[in-house]
């Protein structure tokens, strides 16, 4: 059968293409990059998609057929295609819509998504206030504003067939409420009764005058939880059921189309003050206007998707299901798939179809004309790449090349740079920033700690002073004269953390910013970098690689480099995992030991700093801790250097550890994950990290590459913690074998979750309301795919008003325009 409003839609879109490439004229046919035949195509099928009528569905095959080979053809023949193709689709559209012009149009009735929620029908200021705590202040936020979860309310159980000792949900009418004994030993007790059946709900703390207003005889009460039993009185009760997972309702409740019983329901999130039944009684009205939302998710995007309205719809009063759906976490983990429904995909799409258009619009924008055209060569550059102690690998230079190319385009570049850690890609991003100023502009770079803005300073200038060339580290609360040299332009490469982006920070000319190990920073503050110059190109690097479906979210606006290849020379590290054992200590000093004695250095890499009571960590005496860890050490290898590092020591104090380090004049460094990231000392062979199973795994993995970055042999020792479970156990082993960064990530990301593998700083993720990266990744995919699509088409959504208007929305936020 046809479905009439795709149909509708998808001609109507047809249509506005055709007309619209026929006012533009031939040069835009230019833009569609795998030709407009293939665009075109694309339109076809979603129009197909929706079975056309029999009658129209000829038709619609030789308008089709007229742009066979279409991009081989003139010009004037081209125009002549379009014309007369679409002066034929407009014609069979509007016998179309005569054909359904009959049928009520679904946006019929007043008011619109952006009304404010107190034009819902009981909603007044109070609720209103209520509602906006919990950021609801439209219909449309009312929407997006999902339950909890659900319950089946079809068939609720009576009292009697509550079984003791079991977590149930039952329904039973208020037989009295009262206050039994006096004094210590009082408490409030409501009978159910349900078919000559009794269940007890009793409160020891209680508030006698809500609970008799509350539980009034008669009324009809729903609550779940564990059923006990009173064995005194030989009656099933409740203690102190949860206020949320009771509920009483009301005579009127019991009326047909109630939005409280006969249904499975929703409970939703709550706020002080805002009840459940209140709110579920509002959502109801406003479920009723969800048509409103249709407009904003065009037909035919994706296959299995429903019109955007009844998918909200089925979200809060689910209609047409038979289960009780269940769309968590624990429930997917359990193998649950009732995210699959259409309702929630559809849902799920537009969130993820929303941010990726979103994306698009800003990458279009921000890639436009206008970025700098940097010199294809240059002295500066040259002379640095000959000063360089190693040859580059070819991963290398081909990542450089594509950065150049570029650099000189007078497109500005968005770049990320990835590759697995150790892989050499500081080096190609310095190579990056000489050419920035061989064409007379500064460059930046931004690291995510002090330790790797120092260790990337000292870099710098060994390589570059011998150029004449100043570098100037900011670290945060400088003199002005740091600032001064920064602003006239005398300093011309600048390095730093956070500082770089503070409001008193001006360049004269800054030209390439970088940023190492973005994902340590968020969207936000890699735009307010950008923000410190006039279009500069921009170079991003990771070494957390991040796995696909959350590049996609994160980073899609970016254009992907990798370096795909470890310079040469360098041999695998080895890993072990290794108990907390006596004789496996022993071991590990062992090695340790061999190590120092061959020149080489450690690392030591403990959870915890030190037995803080105030940090709660006092409690915990399994695990290691940085000050314990380097005094024990000290004891076991005397002789040994060993200094510590953590993030509560002073500056000063971190920056001569680390020097002292990187030096050599400590063979062994005792510290918190600090080292994580970046830290490149390549005399290090041997890293021990405690508790190991403490850490995820993409962490792991960062730890063990601050080893093997040298030609030496290197080894990776995971010390497990004593109460490590079995698939503890298994999950640090995998390690043993894995040493490929990307697919560690995806296991990680898999069992833990995007705010882990990025870290809690990164604020550049999108807050979807229902649409999550893991379980819902395939339908990531398929949006993305989408998005791309339809801006390909249609770069600014003048097709689709208020999609464009939501879009730009977010474009505004995530991008600088
Ligand atoms: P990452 O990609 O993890 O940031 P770095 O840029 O810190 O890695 O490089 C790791 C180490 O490899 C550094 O000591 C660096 O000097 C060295 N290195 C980089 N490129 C090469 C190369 N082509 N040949 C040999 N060593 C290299
Ligand atoms: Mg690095």
């Amino acid at each position: 059968m046809t479905d009439a409003r795709v149909f509708a839609e998808t001609l109507k879109n047809c249509e506005l293409r055709l007309k619209s490439a026929l006012e533009r004229g031939t040069p835009y046919l230019a833009r569609f990059s795998g030709g407009f035949e293939n665009n075109i195509d694309i339109v076809f099928n979603r129009i197909f998609s929706a079975f056309p009528p029999e009658d129209l569905s000829s038709e619609l095959k030789s308008v089709r057929a007229l742009f066979q080979g279409f991009d081989k053809l003139s010009d004037s023949e081209k125009i002549k295609v379009l014309r007369l193709s679409a002066d034929a689709i407009s014609s069979i559209a509007s016998r179309f819509q005569d054909d359904t012009s009959t049928k009520p149009s679904s946006k019929s009735g007043p008011g619109g998504l952006d009304d404010t929620v107190d034009a819902i029908k009981g909603v007044g200021f109070s609720l209103s206030s209520l509602l906006a705590k919990k950021g609801v202040h439209t219909v449309r936020d009312a929407l997006f504003y999902f339950p909890l979860r659900y319950e089946d309310r079809r068939a609720i159980k009576g009292i009697s067939s509550a079984a003791p000792n079991s977590w149930q949900t039952v329904a039973g009418r208020v037989e009295s409420a009262e206050r039994t004994r006096r004094g210590p030993g009082a408490r409030f007790r409501v009978v159910l009764e349900n078919d000559g059946a009794r269940l007890d709900l009793v409160w020891f703390h209680f508030d006698e005058k809500y609970l008799k207003s509350k539980y009034r005889k008669g009324k009809l009460v729903i609550v779940s939880g564990d059923i006990g039993v009173d064995t005194r009185r030989g009656t099933l009760q409740i203690l102190h059921p949860a206020t949320d997972r009771i509920e009483v309702l009301d005579k009127e409740d019991e009326a047909r189309n109630s939005p409280h019983i006969d249904r499975i329901v929703p409970v939703y999130p709550l706020t002080e003050g805002l009840g459940q039944r209140r709110l579920r009684g509002i959502m109801k009205n406003i479920a009723e206007r969800s048509s409103l939302a249709d407009g904003l998710l065009p037909a035919g995007c994706a296959p299995g998707l429903v019109p955007l309205g009844e998918a909200l719809a089925e979200m809060h009063f689910p209609e047409k299901t038979d289960r009780c759906p269940d769309f968590s976490r624990s429930a997917w983990e359990a193998g649950g798939r009732d995210r699959d429904l259409f309702a929630p995909r559809t849902v799920a799409f537009f969130e993820f179809f929303l941010f990726q258009l979103a994306m698009g619009i800003g990458k279009n924008r921000r890639d436009s004309p206008g970025g700098i055209s940097f010199k294809p060569e240059g002295d500066l550059s040259r002379r640095f790449a000959e000063g360089l102690p190693f040859k580059l690998t070819d991963a290398q230079k081909e990542a450089f090349s594509r950065i150049k190319r570029r650099m000189e385009s007078s497109r500005p570049m968005n770049i990320l740079l990835q590759g697995d850690v150790g892989s050499g890609k500081t080096v190609v991003a310095l190579l990056a920033m000489m050419k920035a100023l061989d064409s007379g502009y500064q460059a930046a770079l931004m690291a995510p700690t002090q330790i790797l803005a120092e260790q990337h300073a000292r870099f710098i200038s060994q390589h570059t002073d011998a150029l004449g060339l100043e570098t100037v580290l900011l670290k945060g609360g400088e003199a002005g004269s740091r600032l001064e040299s920064v602003e006239k332009g005398d300093a011309r490469l600048v390095v730093g953390t956070h500082a770089l982006i503070q409001d008193r920070v001006k360049f004269k000319r800054l030209g390439l910013a970088v940023v190492d190990e973005q994902h340590k920073f968020g969207v936000a503050q890699r735009e307010k970098l950008r923000g410190k110059g006039v279009s500069p190109d921009i170079l991003v690097m990771t070494a957390t690689p991040i796995p696909r479906s959350l590049a996609m979210t994160v980073y899609g606006d970016l254009e992907v480099v990798t370096i795909d290849r470890l310079p040469c020379g360098r041999k695998r590290t080895k890993t072990v995992v290794l108990g907390s054992s006596s004789q496996d200590r022993r071991k590990m000093i062992e090695v340790m030991e061999m190590e120092i004695k061959a020149g080489r250095q450690c690392y030591v890499v403990c959870p915890l700093i030190d037995s803080n009571p105030e940090n709660g960590e006092s409690g915990n005496g399994e695990i290691a801790r940085v000050s314990e860890t380097a005094s024990t050490l000290r004891k076991e290898l005397p002789g040994v250097r060993i200094s510590i590092l953590h993030g509560r020591m002073a500056p000063d104090e971190k920056e001569s550890a680390m020097d002292c380090f990187v030096g050599g004049d400590t063979g062994i460094l005792v510290s918190t994950t600090v080292v994580e990231v970046g830290i490149d000392v390549p005399n290090a062979t041997l890293i021990v990290i405690e508790n190991a199973d403490r850490f995820g795994l993409s962490q792991l993995h960062q730890l063990r590459g601050r080893v093997g970055r040298g030609s030496h042999e290197s080894l990776c020792i995971l010390v497990k913690s004593a109460e490590i479970s079995a698939e503890g156990t298994q999950r640090l082993e995998s390690l043993i074998r894995n040493s490929d960064g990307f697919s560690i990530a995806e296991t990680d990301l898999a069992m833990r979750g995007p705010g882990e593998l990025l870290g809690t700083k990164q604020s550049g993720m999108p807050d979807f309301r229902f649409a999550d990266l893991i379980m819902d990744a395939g339908v990531l995919a398929e949006a993305r795919k989408s998005a791309v699509a339809f801006l390909e088409d249609d770069p600014e959504l003048e097709n689709y008003p208020e999609l464009r208007e939501r879009a730009l929305g977010i474009a505004n936020v995530f991008f600088r325009s």
